[in-house]
């Protein structure tokens, strides 16, 4: 595989138009409001329109999704129809996804930017009753956005067939590969035309990556965006070592402290089990903080109506496991806990994307059992840095209190931390736990699963 070595620097005054997009795709591209395109846009679509292979390690809130979505549309345009037969509308681009809210995610942003074209565009996933995708199915779609369990239960009944496709999205391929989809993936590609156009988005290039792109793309150009397996320079990452049993008080005492600071009360707490998951979101409630979990036990439904209660601020925090968390448009979430590290230290770094994106600041914290430690040690030498250890924060008012213990997660700007830690001229009032006083921060989840906003 080729690394393309020429791709023409970004400049400044790239705008979509230079893309030679047709007229109803720069229309829909200009109703998002999107000015320039991203660094992932800028240097996958160019290949992609002329038919490359495309291997991108980008992650989800780079515009990954316009990178591929709108070339493949520019490129499926001449073969789109007006007429109502379904014969006239075959599946041409296949685009796979480890979970049901990223695919939703997915195809949200598709019928946005397919709206003023004849492409037909749909989503099929688990989760949710068979029958209306049945119906879409068999209405005939261009454009489909699948999970692979599904997808398959439809080409079982007949209900799909990808004889005419020409172009196949594998988006977090990664995570799909680690949700064990592998033979699941192999079938579904064992049903698709070998003359197409394969492009392959993972977060990061592991060697299992490495040889499904092997196995499945033709000399792909690969690009990338971001330096792998780094996190933001924006992100603040702190560990708190706490044993196992200690570890919900914890949490609980990390946040509170935060709320007592003023700081956003929104945060992500990811857990390794869906139990665990559930559990956590119940001691959190029990501690007086809004939270909901979302792990892969939990309904579709149940999992829209968690998701809307976070985005409206309803609910303060989010227990998640990854697979549940996987594929959330968190523009810039402030603030990410690991109840537990993952076992894997590529986890850890998605896990910690959620925050600091586009150069916003945020906080990770993790709490590490004693146990843990091994962890910890793969973490540190992915990431190639130190973690901090800190010992956790006392709370404002009560014995021992250290209203200067949350200087490190500021300490980048003088100013700003001398701002937050000033003694105040009157005396600090300490917010109840769940104390809805302190405005929920809704504009850091606005980018939440648009598709939910959307529907409600
Ligand atoms: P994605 O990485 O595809 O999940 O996209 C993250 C967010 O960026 C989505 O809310 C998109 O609507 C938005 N987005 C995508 N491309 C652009 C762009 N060129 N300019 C501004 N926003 C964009």
């Amino acid at each position: 595989m080729s690394t393309e070595q020429n791709i023409p620097p970004i400049e400044e005054e790239l705008t979509f138009a230079n893309f030679g997009f047709a007229e109803p795709i720069l229309r829909a591209i200009l109703e998002q409001g999107y000015t320039k395109p991203t660094p992932i846009q800028a240097q996958a679509m160019p290949h992609v329109m002329q038919g490359r292979d495309v291997m991108g390690a980008a992650q989800t809130g780079t515009g990954k999704t316009a990178a591929f979505v709108l070339p493949i549309l520019q490129n499926i345009l001449p073969l789109a129809s007006s007429s109502a037969s379904p014969a006239r509308h075959p599946i041409r681009a296949l685009v796979l996804t480890p979970t049901r809210e990223l695919a939703d995610q997915v195809a949200d942003n598709a019928f946005k930017y397919a709206k003023y074209t004849d492409i037909r565009t749909a989503v099929v996933f688990g989760g949710v009753d068979m029958s209306a995708q049945t119906a879409l199915l068999r209405s005939g779609i261009e454009l489909l956005i699948a999970t692979p369990g599904r997808l398959l239960d439809h080409i079982t009944q007949k209900n799909a067939n990808l004889s005419q496709v020409q172009f196949l999205i594998l988006d977090e391929a990664d995570r799909m590969l680690d949700m064990g989809f592998l033979p699941d993936l192999q079938r579904i590609i064992s049903l698709i035309p070998v003359q197409r156009q394969t492009l392959l988005f993972s977060a990061t290039f592991s060697t299992e990556i490495k040889k499904l792109a092997q196995s499945y793309l033709r000399d792909p150009v690969t690009i990338e965006v971001a330096r792998q397996n780094a996190a933001a320079d924006t992100v603040q990452q702190i560990i708190h070592m706490v044993p196992s049993d200690q570890k919900k008080d914890a949490v609980i005492k990390v946040l509170n402290a935060r709320f007592q600071k003023g700081l956003s009360r929104q945060a992500i707490v990811f857990t390794n089990s869906r139990i665990g998951c559930s559990k956590l979101a119940s001691a959190l409630e029990r501690g007086g903080i809004k939270a909901g979990a979302i792990h892969g036990d939990k309904s579709q439904i149940e999992r829209m109506q968690i998701l809307e209660s976070f985005k409206k601020g309803t609910m303060d925090v989010l227990v998640a496991t990854d697979v549940a968390a996987r594929g959330l448009d968190i523009v810039d979430m402030p603030c990410v806990i690991n109840h537990e590290l993952p076992f894997s230290a590529e986890d850890y770094v998605h896990r910690i994307g959620r925050t600091g994106r586009a150069g916003a600041q945020g906080d990770a914290i993790a709490l590490v059992d004693p146990s843990e430690e091994r962890l910890l040690v793969d973490i540190e030498k992915l990431m190639n840095r130190k973690l901090v250890r800190m010992p956790l924060p006392t709370l404002a008012g009560g014995a021992g209190a250290d209203p200067f213990f949350y200087m490190p997660y500021r300490a980048k700007d003088s100013n700003e931390v001398s701002k937050d830690v000033l003694p105040q001229s009157s005396p600090a009032v300490t917010p109840k736990p769940g104390n809805s006083s302190i405005k929920p921060a809704t504009k850091s989840v606005d980018a939440l699963l648009g598709a939910f906003a959307k529907k409600s």
